[in-house]
This record gives C-alpha cells, structure tokens and sequence, in this order.
C-alpha cells in the first residue's frame, strides 16, 4: 500500500490503477501492443482504402470507421481486442502468445 497523501488519506485510485498495472493481463496487453509496434507501424486492423476498423465488428458488432488513421498506441478497440484474447485464452486455459504475430496466426482459432 503507499503511503498516506499529505493529508493523512491513502489514493485508493492511485493504489487501484498501479495493482492493474501489474496484473498479468496488464502485463501481457503491454507485451503484446509493444510486439506489435515492431510488427507494424500502422494498425494491422486498419483498411488503408476504406478507413474501416477490421476489428470494429469484432467488438461493437457493426461496422465503423477508424477515427486514429491507423495509429493504435493507446487505441481502446485495439487494446479491447488484447484484452478479449487474453481472457479467451485464459479461459481456455490455452498457452498464452508470446508474440503479437503468434497471437494473431491463433486468434481466429480462439475467438
Ligand atoms: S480504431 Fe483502433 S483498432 Fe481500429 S483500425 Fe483504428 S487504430 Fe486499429
């Protein structure tokens, strides 16, 4: 627990966010999204031509457009998508990806 703010209250918030980022699937997310930059530069998701999210249906169940021009550091759906794999996985109890690429070859087995 860190130590009371100074007026003497602990930041639950602050206590909440830092055990989320150590959580496993935290962890992994990170891994992932970080194996994926050396991967690609834009999102793998984005259709360059159209401006679809290939993932948007996957998540919202219709079709949408990408508002971030493919750029996916921090992109929600993106970091949905990692997240939803990661508790398909783990459900499963399948091995989890060590690698972005690995993750992507077996998504559609596990999804
Ligand atoms: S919205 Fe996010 S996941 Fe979808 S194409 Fe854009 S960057 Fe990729």
């Amino acid at each position: 627990m860190t130590a009371p703010n100074i007026s003497g209250e602990y930041d639950y918030e602050e206590e909440r966010e830092k055990s989320e980022e150590e959580s496993p699937k935290r962890r992994w997310v990170n891994a992932m999204l970080k194996s994926a930059k050396r991967y690609h530069k834009l999102c793998p998701y984005f259709d360059k031509k159209t401006g679809q999210c290939l993932l948007y249906p996957t998540i919202f169940n219709t079709i949408g457009k990408c508002d971030r021009e493919g750029r996916y550091d921090n992109c929600p759906i993106f970091m949905k998508f990692l997240e939803n794999a990661y508790d398909s996985f783990t459900r499963r109890r399948k091995v989890l990806p060590r690698d972005f690429q690995e993750l992507v070859n077996q998504a559609f087995l596990i999804m």
